[in-house]
């Protein structure tokens, strides 16, 4: 990929920006990190950073703020980003609700949303499930009924990753019940400082609180903080699940993956497995780099195939770094584990959960199914 001097170059430039203004204490709190989601007062920071760049928003264009990146610019950015140790961003406003805002959003709501989400002055939370409703999504129940100019909602969205965290969440809600689920189905953007809403945690396998289940009690929301018609969310639900699914895993795995290469206390059995692993990464990574270029696929194809590959990586690689972990426990008397491995059985168990969000992994299977076999 990098025979071009002009890549080479651009490779250079985001590597010594990463070297001179990503600070110890955010590559430290990242490499302990044990989810992929990391709590914003560690990704908060890392984004102002980025965002006084201008890099805060790789993927988006550079008409709403974006440096301009090419596909294979921003593929570096991230295997750059991964190999400094550099925080993830949280992706619910980023990378989910800004591209259907550009998409779906009328000027104004562009012009007030926009600039919030790249600055990292609105942090957003996703409220799409409920508990009747994950991989059903269109038999979602949270009523709005139209009052005024305002929209009443009363019912409850569970799941919400950081909704304690947010002031904003993007959800799905109904408001109608003729027709097709899919039909009755409304896009709102709504204040979490709203009077009416609860938010009430839910403690994760691994100890966590990342989730929470969020309850609406006759909460307001202005009729125009809806995006798109009436009736039409569920069009906005589709164009926005195929940016939460895309993803550029490799990266990140391949960093992972190459620490534990790395130890020498390893033995010959458990070597093999990681080599392997090595070789199957290298496989995810040209079909990523495949996916990129758009070459035979479409993009839900890609975005439901990366994302079965990349969540079932990640979590063989945790069962790995829990293995080399029990090794160098043995091994390192001393107490030095260093972080990758002093997180593994936390972020193991954190990670059984890649394969049920964004769409279980059954789910994809289904929709590649359908979508290659009709
Ligand atoms: C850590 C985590 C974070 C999340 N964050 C958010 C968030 O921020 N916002 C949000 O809205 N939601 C979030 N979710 C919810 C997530 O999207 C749902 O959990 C997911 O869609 C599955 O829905 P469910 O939990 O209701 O399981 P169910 O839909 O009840 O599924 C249970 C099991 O049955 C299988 N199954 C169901 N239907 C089929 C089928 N037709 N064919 C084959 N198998 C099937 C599923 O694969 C799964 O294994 C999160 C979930 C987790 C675990």
């Amino acid at each position: 990929m990098l025979n071009d001097p002009a890549l080479i170059a651009f490779r250079d430039q985001v590597r010594a920006f990463l070297a001179a203004h990503l600070p110890d204490d955010i590559r430290l709190a990242a490499a302990r990190a044990t989810s992929v989601f990391i709590d914003p007062d560690v990704s908060l920071p890392w984004q102002r950073i980025l965002h006084a760049r201008g890099w805060a928003a790789p993927d988006w264009p550079a008409e709403f703020g974006g440096p301009g990146w090419n596909e294979i610019e921003r593929y570096i950015f991230a295997a750059e980003c991964a190999l400094a140790g550099a925080p993830n961003l949280a992706p619910m406003g980023l990378k989910m609700v800004a591209p259907v805002i550009m998409h779906y959003g009328s000027a104004e709501q562009r012009a007030h949303y926009l600039p919030r989400i790249l600055s990292g002055e609105d942090y957003w939370c996703q409220g799409f499930s409920e508990p009747g409703a994950g991989s059903d999504l269109a038999a979602l129940q949270l009523r709005a009924v139209p009052d005024g100019d305002d929209y009443v909602l009363n019912g409850s969205k569970i799941w919400t990753t950081h909704a304690h965290f947010a002031n904003r969440m993007f959800a799905l809600v109904r408001t109608s019940n003729e027709g097709k689920p899919q039909a009755g189905i409304s896009f709102l953007l709504l204040d979490m400082k709203a009077p009416g809403i609860a938010v009430e945690p839910i403690r994760t396998l691994a100890g966590d609180h990342e989730l929470n289940q969020v309850f609406f009690d006759d909460v307001r929301v202005p009729r125009a903080n809806r995006l798109g018609g009436e009736n039409e969310g569920w069009s906005v639900a589709k164009h926005l699940l195929t940016f939460e699914r895309g993803g550029k895993y490799a990266p990140g795995l391949i960093c992972r993956l190459e620490r534990l290469r790395a130890r020498d206390d390893i033995d010959p059995v458990l070597r093999a497995r990681l080599d392997r692993e090595a070789v199957a990464l290298k496989a995810l990574q040209a079909l990523e780099l495949k996916a990129m270029r758009g070459v035979g696929g479409s993009p839900a194809l890609y975005a439901s195939a990366l994302k079965i590959l990349g969540t079932e990586t990640a979590q063989r690689i945790d069962t790995l770094a829990c293995e080399v972990a029990g090794h160098a426990a043995w091994a390192d008397a001393d107490g030095q584990t260093p972080a990758e491995l002093a997180v593994a059985v936390p972020r193991y168990l954190n990670d059984r959960a890649a394969s049920i969000y964004a769409g279980s992994n059954e789910i994809q299977r289904d929709l590649i199914a359908r979508t290659m076999l009709g």
